[in-house]
């Protein structure tokens, strides 16, 4: 079932990207298994899926060492993280998309070894009670984030609001990079990837239409 779910997404993919005249090779599928088994992500790893999106720093930690064996898998922490549970991220994860704290970054910085990728998460849409980077402090921000060893800024990300249309969020977002030099887009789940990728991800986050709905935390 997941290796057709995945075959289902990957010519979604294609598809959106063949109709904003973009190659499929530059839109990377990352399937979110936040709160499912382990042994889904040994079948989607199996059907060729080599991406994985984790929200909670210990869920990784505990992931990362059960599938151990699964050498090239690359962990992308996804979620909001502290300070005190870096240390899981910066041992497990290739990747993280949720940076939008100076002391985060800093206690990321100091805990890896080796260059860790990345993403400023932006509240694209100043919601009140949204994680997130405002759209005006990014440059200041960046600017510290560039100065710390051990990470690279690569792109940004973000999560607009699900009651609206994510479009303009998506432009805002790319506008954004752009205007910051940076080259990934994070940006579109399960709810609204093909837009996304119209709209200039390169990177798309999907868990439900791949692995189905989640357990309960
Ligand atoms: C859970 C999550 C996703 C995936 O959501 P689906 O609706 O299951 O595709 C993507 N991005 C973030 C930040 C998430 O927390």
């Amino acid at each position: 079932m997941i290796a057709e779910n995945l075959q289902t997404i990957r010519s979604r993919i294609d598809a959106a990207a063949k109709r904003a005249g973009r190659s499929p090779n530059d839109i990377t599928l990352l399937a979110v298994s936040k709160l499912q088994p382990a042994q889904l992500i040994r079948d989607a790893y199996a059907a060729g899926q080599r991406d994985f999106g984790e929200n909670y720093a210990q869920e990784l930690r505990d992931k990362a060492a059960e599938l151990a064996d699964l050498k090239d898998l690359r962990w992308h922490a996804i979620g909001p993280l502290q300070t005190n549970k870096a240390k899981y991220v910066a041992k497990a994860a290739y990747a993280f998309h949720a940076l939008d704290r100076l002391d985060v970054a800093e206690e990321l910085s100091k805990k890896r070894t080796q260059l860790l990728r990345c993403f400023v998460e932006v509240n694209v849409a100043g919601e009140a009670s949204k994680s997130g980077i405002e759209p005006d402090a990014l440059p200041d921000f960046l600017a510290k984030i560039r100065k710390l060893p051990n990470l690279e800024a690569v792109g940004l990300m973000s999560l607009p609001p699900l009651s609206e249309d994510p479009r303009p969020y998506f432009r805002k977002l790319k506008k954004l990079a752009e205007a910051e030099g940076l080259k990934e887009l994070s940006m579109g789940t399960t709810a609204d990837f093909e837009a996304a990728i119209e709209e200039g991800a390169t990177i798309v986050r999907v868990g439900t239409a791949i692995f189905g709905e989640r357990q309960k935390r």
